[in-house]
């Protein structure tokens, strides 16, 4: 009995050795240095057990006595923290720790004076069964203290295991409960030990195997199964549906995602077959280990996109013993991110594509066939503002709602349309579907239905034919809309197409706009003067005639650049220019003495909408002091097309104030003979070069006679301009033309030049 005590004993020391030794390596757990520091100190008392056990006289077994009771304070102490730990009793603090750590080493003091005091135990020989001695403690009173201390730790070991059962969730039961079972059987070996009172004490072996289970539960076995326990918790709660079955096919579990998602009622593993036989089909299922692919699946009525992932599985030895699948519901996703795209790629008001889908879209159709000619077509409404402003805006957006939709219903499948911006449209389509007219009738069927009436509104169209598919898309756009915009202030012609002249004569117009301002101030724009003479040869006047030293161009005649300025209203700014030019000449020519000689000036139509022309020329006049008479006044016959009775007053005052008029151009516009009577102009200037071109000498003469005839009744002087031959001075002077302005005499010049030829030499 004794040796099979004995042997037991050093089993267990050097298993918990062993445990201990292995625990305290392990990197794989945080508590597993406190098991090891339990494992060794159970060892103490079991050694002391040992001791004791072999004690042949009273002074060892005192001395194993003293070990082991020491030695069941630590391990206790031991088995509390690892308790502590175990359980994760963050909370229990410092404090608690130290009240214990002092009772234990009071405990231990009192223990280590029992020699002196002799007040913990005394021991006793007894003689067993088979005549060995064995030294039996006997208690005296402080050994009750200590063993109260002892079941008061294990008291709080017990408390705190079960309190922590009682508040842990289902899945950690098993890690608590097992730790709860080992020692409530290590006591329950204790209790039993103590009762049967045997001649030694045993108890100590229930602590030696309480190590072992201890070392076994937390290195090993819980760890498997939490972690089974937590991964099908994991399984049970993700969003994705997940259906698990096993090496026949059978299901053998779904989580609850997946029946939510596909309504099944608990337990109903035929439903669930049915559903991923619907998901996959059995062929995808077989062929291969992983399967992940989109699905759309008609559900309730409506269509649902599922991601399906098939995975099979395999155990350790690569044998096949079943598959899962793992379903996630994107379709909620898929509306979202189709929304997003809708609105990212479409206007909002019209619902067509917006300018960056039109243009991507363009590029990729031009890309995808590069055998097809194609057109760019881009439509503007004129003064759609204007629409916005006085109609309101709700008008202006209906007006672009039905305009889109009339587009896109007459569009075909291979065009792109869509709305650039505002209330500009493009469109790309093949040049083979292109007509012309049919785009100009439906321009002319966009109208604004008001109140009362119907207002048309005035669509200008720009069309690029695809000739450089290298071009960005909105380089191509660019170029439609250049051809728009050279016919976009005309009412007649409303379609124009893009081509290389165009974007030269367009490229030219932005650089002659851009490059005034600085001409004006630089001096680069210049009077030439152009000599008037009378029948008798003699130099009257002159007319200035604008010139341009181009920074860049060089020498511009005003046909290269007055009817782009004249567009846009610039030409006030030459105009102004050369009249305060002209007077400043004749400001000079005054002071330097010189004959006195008048100098034209012409006058823009647009000058009378730009600025006060009366208060300009008579202020210009008054500042150099100059005598109105000597600033002759051209205007055109184009000046009085409108609003001409503000016109007649003007030039009427301008009159008053001594200015001489002249109509120049005379017989090249819309000439109206009968015009010509209500004029309030001084002189008739007769364009010959009109009638140059023409072959019959005998017309010619007949048109210029009878406007001179017209003129001197009307008695008003008549001056021709284009004279280029002698021969035509001669007529004209036979028909009584009173004065000349040509080639003939003299072509235009620099004002030095002028001055040298003319002034200061006195002849033509
Ligand atoms: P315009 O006022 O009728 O000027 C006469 C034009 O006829 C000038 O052309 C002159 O050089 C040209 N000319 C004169 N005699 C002959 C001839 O014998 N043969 C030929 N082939 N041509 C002759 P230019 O200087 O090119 O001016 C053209 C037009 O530009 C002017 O016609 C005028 O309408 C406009 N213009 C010129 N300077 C100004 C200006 O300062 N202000 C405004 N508003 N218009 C100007
Ligand atoms: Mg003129
Ligand atoms: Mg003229």
């Amino acid at each position: 009995m004794r040796v099979g005590y004995i042997l037991a004993l050093c089993l267990f020391i050097i298993f918990n050795i062993f445990a201990g030794a292995r625990a305290y390596r392990s990197k794989q757990k945080s508590n597993a240095q406190i098991l090891a520091k339990l494992l060794f100190t159970v060892c103490i008392p079991l050694s002391a057990n040992v001791i004791l056990v072999l004690a042949r006289n009273e002074l060892v077994a005192r001395f194993g006595y003293v070990v082991f009771f020491l030695g069941t304070d630590w391990m206790l102490l031991c088995l509390l923290r690892f308790v502590k730990e175990y359980c994760n009793y963050a909370y229990l603090g410092t404090r608690m720790r130290i009240a214990a750590i002092a009772l234990m080493s009071a405990d231990t003091v009192s223990i280590i004076l029992n020699p002196f005091a002799d007040h913990v135990f005394g021991v006793q020989a007894t003689t067993l069964r088979d005549g060995s001695v064995y030294y039996a403690v006997a208690s005296h009173w402080y050994h009750y203290v200590h063993l109260a201390l002892n079941f008061g730790l294990v008291f709080l070991i017990f408390f705190y295991v079960i309190r922590k059962i009682l508040q842990s969730s289902t899945v950690y039961l098993e890690k608590y409960l097992i730790p709860l079972m080992i020692l409530a059987l290590t006591s329950v070996w204790e209790a039993y030990s103590i009762l049967r009172s045997s001649a030694f004490d045993t108890s100590m072996v229930g602590y030696g195997l309480c190590g072992v289970l201890f070392y076994y539960t937390v290195m090993h076995y819980h760890m498997y199964l939490l972690t089974d326990r937590m991964l099908s918790t994991v399984v049970a709660n993700v969003t994705d549906g997940i259906f698990c079955f096993d090496n026949e096919g059978h299901c053998l579990f779904y989580n609850q995602s997946a029946k939510e998602m596909f309504e099944l009622s608990p337990q109903d593993m035929r439903a669930a077959e049915r559903t991923v036989e619907e998901l996959m089909s059995v062929n995808e299922r077989y062929t291969r280990d992983y399967v992940k692919e989109t699905r759309h699946i008609q559900r309730n009525g409506e269509e649902r996109i599922y991601e399906i992932e098939y995975h099979t599985v395999y155990d350790s030895r690569m044998i096949y013993t079943g598959f899962f699948i793992n379903v996630e519901d994107h379709t909620d996703e898929q509306r979202r991110i189709e929304e997003e795209t809708y609105r990212a790629t479409h206007d909002e008001l019209t619902g067509i594509y917006n300018r960056q889908e039109l243009y991507r879209l363009t590029e990729q159709t031009i890309r995808r066939n590069p055998e097809t000619r194609y057109v760019i077509v881009v439509s503007d409404i004129r003064e759609f503002k204007m629409v916005n402003d006085v109609f309101g805006r709700e008008t202006g957006d209906e007006i672009l709602i039905r305009i889109a939709k009339a587009v896109q219903e007459f569009v075909r499948e291979t065009d792109v349309f869509g709305r650039i911006g505002n209330d500009k449209f493009g469109l790309i389509m093949k040049k083979q579907d292109f007509n012309e007219e049919i785009f100009l009738e439906g321009t002319r069927l966009i109208s604004y239905v008001g109140d009362e009436h119907s207002y048309p509104l005035v669509v200008h169209i720009g069309v690029y034919e695809v000739t450089n598919s290298r071009l960005s898309a909105s380089a191509m756009y660019d170029r439609a809309f250049m051809a728009l915009s050279s016919v976009k202030n005309e009412l007649q012609v409303r379609l124009a197409y893009y081509d290389e002249k165009l974007r030269d004569d367009i490229l030219w117009e932005q650089k002659i706009i851009g490059t005034l301002d600085d001409a004006l101030e630089h001096g680069d724009i210049v009077p030439y003067l152009q000599a008037q003479v009378n029948r008798d040869g003699q130099i009257e006047g002159s007319e200035a005639l604008v010139r341009w030293n181009h920074a860049t161009e060089g020498f511009l005649t005003p046909g290269r650049f007055m009817p782009i300025l004249e567009r846009n209203g610039m030409v006030v700014k030459i105009d102004t220019y050369i009249w305060e030019y002209a007077c400043k000449t004749l400001r000079r020519w005054k002071e330097e003495g010189r004959k006195e000689m008048y100098i034209s000036v012409n006058i823009s139509p647009k000058d009378f909408y730009f600025i006060d022309v009366y208060e300009v020329i008579t202020g210009l006049v008054k500042k150099y002091e100059v005598d109105p008479s000597l600033l002759r006044l051209e205007i055109t016959e184009s000046t009085m097309m409108r609003d001409m009775e503000r016109k007649m007053e003007t030039i009427n005052q301008l009159r008053k104030e001594g200015f001489l008029l002249e109509m120049d151009d005379f017989g090249s516009g819309y000439s109206s003979l009968n015009m010509l009577k209500d004029m309030p102009v001084d002189i008739l200037k007769v364009d010959m070069l009109f009638l140059s071109k023409t072959d019959n000498i005998q017309r010619t003469r007949a048109i210029l006679e009878l406007i001179i005839n017209l003129a001197k009744s009307l008695d008003m002087p008549v001056i021709t301009e284009g004279v280029e031959e002698k021969h035509q001075v001669d007529a004209l002077t036979e028909m009584g033309c009173d004065m000349f302005q040509g080639y003939y005499f003299a072509k235009p010049i620099s004002l030095r030049e002028f001055e040298e030829r003319f002034m200061d030499r006195g002849t033509a």
